[in-house]
C-alpha cells in the first residue's frame, strides 16, 4: 500500500509534513518497527531455508542408514519449528505496529501550499463579486426561512436531536434545485453522475483515506461493519478500486447524496441555522487521471472552475481561499476553499473545498493504469464540492434578499424552481 523504500528515502520531508499537519507520527518510529519486520521476516525466511535443507538431508540420511545423523537432524527440525513458530508471533505484532503507524503517514503538500495552523492562516487568492449593502433592515436566513414558511429547525431536533432540520415547503425545492443546476452543469461538462451507496465499509473508508484520522467524523451503525459516509468521494473513488483503469482521458465522476458528518468537536461552533448540521446533501466531483503531476493540477483548476460557475450562475460573491497545512486532511497535498458571503456571519463562509491527493487515495484503494510503456502506475485522484445544501442557501437567501422580504431567484436557477423570478412575499 505505502512506499516504505519512498517514505525511507523521504523520511525528514514526511515527518515535517506530519508536525505541518498536525500529525502525531514519529517516522524514526515507524521505521524502526519496519525494521524489526525486516529482521523478523529475514530471520524466518533463513530458518524456513535450513529446515527445508534438513529435511532433504534426513531422507538421504535414512536411506544411507546413518540413523543418528537423522536423528540429530529431526531434532534440529523440532527446535527450529519452535523458533519459527516464536518468530511468526513477533511478525504478527510489529506487522501490526507497522500498518498502524504507516496508516497515519500523511501525503507531502504542494510546494506553493501556505504554512499555518488552522483556517486562519489560509491564504486568499482572489475575491468575485461585491458583498450586497443593504439601506434596509435585512433579515438572516432562519428569519427569512420563517418568512417563507422553508425550514424547520425546531421539528427537526423533536424528532432527531441537536444540528437537525426539516426543509419544508419551498425550502425542498430550493434544496433540489441548486442540486440538480450544479448536476446538470458537470454532466454537460463530462462528468458520469452515479446514484452511490451511502454505507461503507471500514476498508473502503481506510482505502479513501478517511480512516484512521476522520473516524470520530463518522457514524458507525451499531452491531456492522459499516459507516455513513460523510462525503460521496468515498463511494465514488471506491469504484474503482482494486481496479486497472483507462485514463487515457480523465475519468470524471459526479454524485448528488447525503452526507453525514458527526461534527466531534465542533460543540458550541456554528449552532446557529444551517451552516453546520449533522446531515446535508452535496453534489461531489471526483477525477481520476494518470500520475502527471501538471496534468493534476490542471484537473485542479479545472474542477475548481466548475464550483466558481455554480457560484457565478446563483450570483453570489465569494473568495477563494489557498488552504494552509494545518487546515488540511493527511491525504491532501494541494487544497483550495471557495467561501461566498454570508451577511448573517458578516463574513465569507466555506462553501465548495477542492483538492488534489496525488496517488495518496489510489495508492491505498489500488487504483492503477497502464503508463505509455506499460508500467502500471497509481493513479492521481481529485475531488471537489459543486454545490452543498442546505449550507449554501444561507448565502442564497441572504444575498438575494430584497426590503419587502422577496427574493430574488437567479436566472441559471429558475429553470429548477418552476420559471419563477422570486420567492414573493407570502
Ligand atoms: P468537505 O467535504 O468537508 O470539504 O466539505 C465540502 C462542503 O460541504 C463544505 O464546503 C460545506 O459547504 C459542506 N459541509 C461540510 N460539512 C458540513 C456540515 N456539517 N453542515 C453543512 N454543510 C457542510
Amino acid at each position: 500500500m505505502l512506499d516504505m523504500k519512498w517514505i525511507r528515502e523521504h523520511a525528514a520531508e514526511v515527518q515535517r509534513t506530519a508536525d505541518l499537519k498536525g500529525i502525531k507520527l514519529s517516522i524514526a518510529e515507524l521505521l524502526e518497527a519496519d525494521d524489526a519486520r525486516k529482521k523478523a521476516q529475514g530471520e524466518t525466511d533463513g530458518l524456513r531455508e535450513r529446515r527445508n535443507k534438513l529435511s532433504e538431508s534426513i531422507g538421504g540420511w535414512m536411506r544411507g542408514g546413518n540413523r543418528d545423523e537423522a536423528e540429530r537432524g529431526r531434532a534440529e527440525v523440532r527446535e527450529i519449528n519452535g523458533r519459527i513458530g516464536e518468530l511468526e508471533r513477533k511478525l504478527e505484532e510489529v506487522l501490526l505496529a507497522v500498518e498502524n503507524l504507516a496508516e497515519r503517514v500523511p501525503n507531502i503538500v504542494s510546494p506553493d501550499t501556505p504554512i499555518g495552523q488552522s483556517d486562519k492562516d489560509n491564504v486568499e487568492l482572489k475575491r468575485v463579486g461585491e458583498p450586497p449593502v443593504f439601506d434596509f433592515e435585512w433579515r438572516d436566513h432562519m428569519a427569512i426561512a420563517e418568512l417563507h414558511g422553508l425550514v424547520d429547525v425546531k421539528r427537526g431536533v423533536k424528532t432527531a436531536g441537536s444540528r437537525h432540520y426539516y426543509l419544508t415547503g419551498t425550502g425542498v425545492l430550493l434544496h433540489r434545485a441548486v442540486q440538480q443546476m450544479a448536476l446538470d452543469l458537470l454532466v454537460e461538462r463530462g462528468f458520469t453522475p452515479l446514484d452511490v451507496p451511502l454505507m461503507a465499509r471500514a476498508e473502503a473508508m481506510k482505502g479513501t483515506g478517511f480512516f484512521p484520522q476522520g473516524e470520530d467524523q463518522t457514524y458507525r451503525i451499531a452491531e456492522e461493519e459499516r459507516y455513513l459516509v460523510g462525503t460521496s468521494e468515498v463511494p465514488l473513488v471506491m469504484f474503482y478500486a482494486g481496479e486497472i483503469v483507462d485514463v487515457d482521458q480523465p475519468i470524471k465522476l459526479a454524485a448528488a447524496s447525503m452526507c453525514f458528518r458527526s461534527e466531534v468537536g465542533s460543540a458550541g461552533r456554528d449552532v446557529h441555522g444551517l451552516y453546520r448540521v449533522h446531515q446535508f446533501a452535496k453534489v461531489e466531483q471526483v477525477v481520476i487521471c494518470r500520475a502527471d503531476a501538471e496534468h493534476s493540477e490542471a484537473m485542479l483548476q479545472e474542477i475548481t472552475g466548475h464550483a466558481e460557475t455554480v457560484l457565478r450562475m446563483l450570483e453570489l460573491p465569494y473568495r477563494q481561499m489557498a488552504v494552509c497545512t494545518g487546515d488540511m486532511s493527511q491525504k491532501t497535498y494541494k487544497q483550495y476553499d471557495l467561501e461566498t458571503w454570508m451577511p448573517s456571519r458578516g463574513a465569507y463562509g466555506e462553501t465548495h473545498s477542492s483538492s488534489n491527493l496525488l496517488d495518496f487515495q489510489a495508492r491505498r484503494s489500488n487504483i492503477r493504469y497502464r503508463d505509455e510503456e506499460g508500467t502500471l502506475r497509481y493513479c492521481h485522484t481529485l475531488n471537489n464540492t459543486a454545490v452543498a445544501s442546505p449550507r449554501i442557501l444561507i448565502p442564497l437567501l441572504e444575498n438575494h434578499q430584497r426590503e419587502d422580504g422577496s427574493i430574488h431567484l437567479p436566472e441559471a436557477l429558475r429553470p429548477y424552481m418552476g420559471g419563477r423570478a422570486e420567492l414573493g412575499v407570502p
